[in-house]
């Protein structure tokens, strides 16, 4: 049976300013059931998820509660992968009995291997979490938090290192083995190094689309299916002269990326992972969005990168 690693987006889980748990759960909802409507079609699958609105929701609460001693960003990620996870395998579950897939779900909490002398240490680009207003940010800014402003206001800054390899591999490979529907690498997985042999969780985030090609190429997936808001990544994007793409070869994509076609921190890095993907022996790599899946499964909708 061919394997799938599939890639959903924090936003297609929670609007980070809306979203209370009932429309949480019915997002979530949503969700599942064109994931399992996919399993029904007849393929393994393997999901991982995004964590931004997740992750700067709980920094948020922390900022705002004083009350408790703020945890550092490793544990964030951690808290984000356990509450999506719980929240992705219940639905799961439910939507299995429902159409009558009789399959296990778990979730991993996964830790990834990033370098820590990398340059994203001393140059933080990646934007996460909430905006704040400028005599706020200030004081943030005063107390070590670094952050960038743009049209909307002040946004704290961490560094989004490359991800190297999943800690936990050998178990997610032998659960996706014995027919297990795993959750892993959510938020990109949980950023730490490795120094003389020991594990030490570091602040950063990592992108979930690179840990997805990462993690795609690992278990040997055929497909790479990143699920997002957007039918086609598109040349020209919102420009009169706009055009969807639906079949491009890894050459074309690499090419796009050059001249500059695709959102930073948002369609680039799924370009970019992939790109990665392909070059590391992957078949096909799927952009899409969820409401689309079957349809760009069946290479009838979505972007498509071949080799
Ligand atoms: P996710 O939460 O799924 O990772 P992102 O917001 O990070 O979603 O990325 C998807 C967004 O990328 C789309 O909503 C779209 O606005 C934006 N985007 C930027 N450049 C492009 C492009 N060239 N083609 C299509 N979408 C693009
Ligand atoms: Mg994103």
């Amino acid at each position: 049976m061919s394997l799938i690693l599939i890639a959903i987006g924090g936003n297609a889980i929670l609007h980070p300013e809306k979203g209370n748990p009932q429309e949480q759960q019915e997002k979530i909802d949503g969700t599942c059931k064109e994931i399992a409507r996919i399993i029904r079609g007849g393929v393994d699958v393997v999901l991982t998820h995004g964590n931004g609105p997740q992750i700067g929701n709980i920094l948020a609460m922390q900022e705002e509660c004083g009350l408790v001693h703020p945890q550092p960003l490793d544990i964030c990620g951690a808290q984000t992968q356990g509450m999506l996870g719980y929240l992705l395998q219940r639905s799961l579950l439910n939507m299995f009995r429902e159409i009558g897939i009789k399959k296990q779900v778990t979730t991993i909490i996964t830790q990834v291997i990033v370098d820590g002398s990398c340059e994203s240490f001393q140059n933080p680009t990646k934007p996460i979490g909430l905006y704040y207003q400028e005599e706020r940010a200030k004081t943030m800014m005063n107390a070590g938090v670094k952050m960038i402003h743009d049209r909307k206001g002040y946004r704290r800054i961490v560094p989004s290192p490359m991800p190297f390899n999943i800690v936990e591999e050998d178990i997610i490979k032998k659960l996706i083995s014995e027919g297990v529907l795993v959750i892993t690498a959510g938020g990109g997985g949980i950023p730490v190094i490795e120094r003389n042999g020991v594990l030490e969780g570091i602040e950063a985030v990592v992108d979930k689309d690179l840990t997805g090609s990462l993690l795609a190429n690992k278990i040997g997936a055929e497909i790479f299916l990143i699920l997002t808001d957007v039918e086609n990544a598109a040349l020209n994007y919102r420009k009169t002269n706009q055009v969807d793409l639906r079949e491009i070869t890894v050459h074309e994509a690499e090419l796009y990326i050059k001249e500059g076609h695709f959102g930073k921190g948002s369609m680039e890095p799924k370009m970019l992972a992939a790109v990665r993907f392909i070059r590391s022996g992957g078949k096909s790599a799927i952009i899409s969005s969820l409401d689309k899946a079957i349809d760009a499964l069946a290479g009838k909708a979505g972007t498509r990168i071949i080799a």
